[in-house]
């Protein structure tokens, strides 16, 4: 035998026994939770388990850790919803991962659903145990996803008797279905970016009729009004939209345009109804037939529309936060918030001021430079953290999302699995990695006078993507602040004179222009016009996380029964959008009852 052929073998063998082991803890698991057993499901787990739930037994995303957490979970959701049917799901292979423990992918059902999740386990005292387990809803056993097959020729559809007069183009059944005149939607989403527009193709796929309205007068104006020279942080293969994959030739950071573009696309090739141009005055729900009355304006006409759902799509940020400063008033130059600075030529010549350090900071300096401003000063008051977009971003996210990654649901599974406690405790390693690759950026940096931080508990992107945190994802500003180009000021602006300001250890800097990137509300203030005191109080702060480590609120459970808000990123609105979109399918076919979003409120963090 040669040696190759002895290696494969080796390989083989292996392969045949982490498939054994994983085949061996499903069966016992699947035994244990058909019996509702919880005690014996506890036993199959390591001695510092996690386990995070994604709506399939808990209709929440709910991270656990621990024995008795998860036993304090699975002893009231296991009776409620039930587990069964678990086997390894055989379109993926079973692996062993970083040398230390067995990943299989799973199915299972509960009563009325479908899902699938992932268990990693690891040897302890002889016997495979699980490490970390998911579980994810996929699905409604009696309301699927649509998905046509060639035995759908025989659908009405497809109906060729021919009537005189009655054939309709596919633009008409579009547009009359868009218009809502003899009907309404199920659910009324009020912002059409892409965490809008996800959770409405979700549930159009479901058979939900669903509105998005946006204030915009054209689909993706929420990225191509922004400044020029806008890129995404996220490599393309992790951004991707549900159902219409980014073409193989496209950049690996998207500009603005083309994430535009592909929105106004998205929105035809989906058959999504979309008013564009539409205002919401007033939304009012009513307890008793459970329905919401929303008065909009759609580019000029008044329209009044009844909803089971209203959906809050509205962006992350609330309303922008301003600091009253001393001598604002009678500043002569031009001062903004970073929400309503345009940038371009208008800094042209000009002496450019930014507050703040995080990421829109670092965009408007730059764009300043590229805009010939004659001084540019960036003011820092608390440490950034920072990673540079070439190099550290695929280390943080290229494993699951690169050319050759995985079919998307696969990989959205995946690099899903650990509750957002155990990210954040698994952050430090990457971190200090990525950190290592960056260091002669943050050496740069350092000397500039720029200063960086690893982030909350060292732990990078993670916490910071969960409870915000000043970063920066370099692409290209952080090389214009170690040559000088861009000046570092440390503090804040103490006061503004008539001509400039005055920072807090007392330099004074003459400016034309001063930008104030500095932050938003919650985003929950921000529909306070719209909903009234009562019902926005019932609701909770949008963001931070929960007493079990997630992210609060948004694609999950808001404190009032019918209204949702759902505002991330491209990647976790896809991820989070399809069980989010279930669940409201489970609640409209009165499989759920609504109450379940009031009590699972998630308490307002300490
Ligand atoms: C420089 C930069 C880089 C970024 N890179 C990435 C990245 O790599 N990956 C990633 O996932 N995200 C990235 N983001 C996206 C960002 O972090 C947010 O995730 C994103 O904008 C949130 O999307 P959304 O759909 O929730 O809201 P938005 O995109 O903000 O859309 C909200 C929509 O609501 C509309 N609206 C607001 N108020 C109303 C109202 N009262 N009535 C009707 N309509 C209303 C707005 O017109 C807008 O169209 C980046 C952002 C910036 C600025």
């Amino acid at each position: 035998m040669t040696q190759l052929a002895t290696a494969s073998t080796a390989a083989d063998a292996a392969s045949q026994i982490y498939r054994d082991a994983a085949l061996g803890w499903l069966e016992e698991f699947g035994r244990a939770a058909e019996q509702k057993d919880v005690a014996d499901i506890v036993r199959l787990f390591a001695a510092d388990p996690w386990w995070r739930d994604m709506y399939a037994l808990t209709w929440d995303l709910t991270g656990m850790h621990g024995a008795d957490d998860i036993a304090e979970v699975l002893t009231t959701a296991l009776p409620a919803t039930g587990l069964r049917d678990i086997a390894l799901d055989e379109t993926r292979p079973v692996t062993f991962e970083n040398d230390t423990y067995i990943e299989a992918v799973y199915t299972f059902t509960t009563d009325i659903a479908t899902g699938r999740g992932v268990v990693r386990l690891v040897e302890e005292d002889g016997d495979w145990r699980a490490w970390v387990l998911s579980t994810v809803l996929t699905g409604l056993k009696n309301f699927p996803f649509k998905q046509v097959t060639t035995e759908d020729v025989s659908h009405p559809e497809f109906n060729y008797a021919a009537v005189p007069g009655t054939r309709k183009t596919a633009e008409e059944i579009k547009e009359e279905r868009r218009a809502f005149r003899d009907s309404d939607p199920s659910v009324l989403i009020v912002g059409a970016g892409h965490s809008g527009m996800f959770l409405a193709a979700y549930l159009e796929t479901l058979g939900v009729p669903t509105l998005l309205v946006d204030t915009y007068a054209r689909a993706g104006d929420n990225w191509r009004l922004r400044y020029n020279g806008l890129l995404l942080h996220d490599m393309k293969w992790a951004v991707q939209f549900p159902y219409m994959p980014f073409p193989p030739a496209w950049p690996i950071f998207l500009s603005k345009d083309l994430l535009a573009d592909w929105l106004e696309s998205y929105v035809e090739h989906m058959r999504l109804n979309l008013w564009t141009s539409t205002v919401v005055n007033r939304a009012d729900y009513d307890a008793e037939s459970g329905r919401w009355t929303v008065e909009l304006n759609r580019d000029g006409e008044a329209r009044t529309l009844n909803s089971n759902h209203l959906v809050i799509s509205t962006g992350l940020n609330g309303l922008p936060k301003t600091p009253e400063i001393e001598g604002m008033s009678e500043f002569k130059g031009v001062v903004a918030h970073s929400s309503a600075y345009e940038g371009g030529a208008i800094a042209k010549g000009k002496r450019v001021v930014v507050v703040g350090a995080g990421s829109s900071g670092h965009d408007i300096a730059q764009d300043a430079y590229e805009n010939e401003a004659s001084a540019i000063t960036m003011v820092q008051r608390s440490a950034t953290y920072l990673i540079s977009q070439r190099y550290g971003v695929p280390m943080q996210f290229g494993k699951y999302y690169s050319h050759d990654h995985l079919p998307i649901e696969d990989a959205d599974l995946l690099a899903s699995v650990n509750p957002t406690a155990l990210a954040r405790k698994l952050g430090p390693g990457i971190t200090k990695k990525i950190a290592e690759t960056d260091r002669e950026l943050l050496e740069g940096l350092d000397r500039a006078g720029f200063r960086t931080t690893f982030g909350p508990e060292d732990a990078g992107l993670t916490p910071i993507a969960s409870t915000g945190g000043s970063y920066y994802i370099d692409k290209g500003a952080s090389r214009l602040i170690i040559d000088g180009k861009i000046r570092m000021q440390s503090g804040e602006i103490a006061r503004f004179t008539p001509t400039g300001v005055v920072y807090s250890d007392g330099t004074e800097e003459e400016a034309d222009i001063v930008v104030l990137c500095t932050g938003y509300t919650n985003v929950r203030e921000s529909v306070r016009p719209i909903l009234g005191d009562e019902v926005t109080d019932q609701l909770a702060t949008v963001w931070n996380i929960d007493d079990r480590g997630e992210v609060r609120t948004s694609m999950r459970h808001s404190g009032h029964e019918k209204l949702w808000f759902v505002a991330n990123g491209l990647r976790i609105a896809r991820i989070l959008g399809k069980p989010l979109a279930v669940m409201i399918k489970a609640i409209d076919e009165g499989l759920i009852d609504p109450k379940i979003s009031v009590e699972k409120k998630a308490p307002e963090p300490k």
